[in-house]
């Protein structure tokens, strides 16, 4: 078992009834965030979302309104930074340029009195983890920007801080080096165990590296749940429209057999689980994701369970592995599809009649509203 698994039922961070304003501006609002010690957490939402005004009242950059910030179920609300044993990690990582990589990652060592000889091998040891040995002697301006964040992450990480903040740490890489360094910082939390929260508007990122996730939307915590969770079970349109993408539908439900709503289109129809409180009459904002349908000649039987729909190619676009096909779809629009490239599906082209498929449990009800 490693160190980051095993301590996962404790509390390591306690966002408490949160509330930042900034003037009229209410940054932060009512926002409740548990996060388990040894997670990787994101906070995950557009620019403006609250994600940043978050991670800083963790750090105690900045002081909560109403709310409280517990550390390890202590309350460090009234707490300086310096006070709270939490350490963070920024886009723009200001490293000291006159000093070697060894002096930079010991600083704080120095600062907080730990001797020579521990300070050297602790600093030996952050860099094997980091993936830099041997780098001690090294000037800022002799690495790579790669190198470099993974100095400032030494450098944070040197004095064992409970818990590590990082606000979009990986903004100024290439986007060849940004995916190695998402999957080298995920290796490098789960050997240390350490907590690490995680700022980004990035969803791949954060698909790519989180234990969790919380999406952000307008100052306030849409949902949270793992990678897996958020993606197959958005709660909210916000949620499934941020992560991934999306063909949303406005459907009305027609016929209700054993909580399946079904909706035609056309001579076809959606179908999907439905809970409750949606009936007969009801209109709902279903969604499908594009990977989830599957293409077929318009003669192709209709299964009995599943939605289909009928329609023609209007457009092909071939990204490589996978290909995205436009579809029309008299009564619903516009619908994609995507297709491993290499799949015999993908021999339809534009002008081609097809129907398009998918099963009830891909079928995503977003909103319901009964009339
Ligand atoms: P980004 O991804 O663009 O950094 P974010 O989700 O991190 O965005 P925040 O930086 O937390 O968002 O900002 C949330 C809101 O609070 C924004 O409307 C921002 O303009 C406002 N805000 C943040 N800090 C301040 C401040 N010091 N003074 C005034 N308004 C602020």
């Amino acid at each position: 078992m490693t160190a980051s698994s095993s301590l996962k039922s404790e509390v390591g961070i306690h966002l408490e009834g949160i509330t930042k304003t900034f003037g009229e501006v209410v940054a932060v609002d009512d926002v409740d965030i548990v996060i388990r010690e040894g997670e990787f957490f994101s906070l995950l939402g557009p620019s403006g979302c609250g994600k940043t005004t978050s991670l800083r009242m963790i750090a105690g950059f900045e002081v909560p309104d109403t709310g409280r910030v517990l550390l390890r179920d202590k309350d460090v609300s009234g707490d300086l930074p310096s006070k709270r044993n939490v350490n963070m990690v920024f886009q723009h990582y200001a490293l000291f340029p006159h000093m070697n990589v060894e002096d930079n990652v010991m600083f704080g060592l120095r600062v907080s009195g730990v001797r020579k000889k521990e300070r050297v091998t602790r600093v030996a040891e952050i860099l094997e983890i980091v993936r830099l040995p041997g780098y001690q002697k090294r000037k800022p301006w002799q690495l790579s920007g790669g190198q470099q964040q993974r100095v400032a992450l030494a450098r944070a990480l040197v004095n064992r801080p409970s818990a590590l903040l990082l606000d979009e740490p990986l903004g100024a890489l290439d986007v060849k080096l940004r995916r190695e360094m998402q999957l080298e910082l995920k290796a490098i939390q789960h050997e240390l165990g350490t907590t690490f929260v995680y700022v980004t508007h990035d969803q791949e990122e954060a698909l790519t590296m989180s234990d969790r996730i919380a999406v952000m939307n307008l100052g306030r915590v849409e949902q949270t749940g793992t990678p897996r969770e958020i993606y197959e079970h958005p709660e909210s349109s916000f949620v499934a429209g941020f992560i991934g993408s999306l063909n949303a539908m406005d459907l009305t439900v027609e016929q209700r057999p054993e909580g399946i709503g079904v909706m035609s289109v056309g001579e076809g129809r959606v179908m999907a689980r439905v809970g409750a409180s949606v009936h007969v009459g009801t209109a709902v904002r279903a969604a499908v994701r594009p990977e989830r349908v599957a293409l077929g000649p318009s003669s192709a039987p209709v299964h009995p369970d599943g939605s289909v729909v009928f329609g023609t190619v209007q457009e092909v676009i071939y990204l490589g592995a996978v290909s995205l096909f436009h579809l029309d779809i008299p009564g619903l629009g516009q619908l994609v599809s995507q297709r491993m490239s290499h799949e015999q599906e993908s021999a339809f082209q534009t002008g081609d009649p097809v129907s398009a498929s998918w099963e009830p449990a891909h079928t995503l009800v977003l909103e319901a509203n009964p009339e």
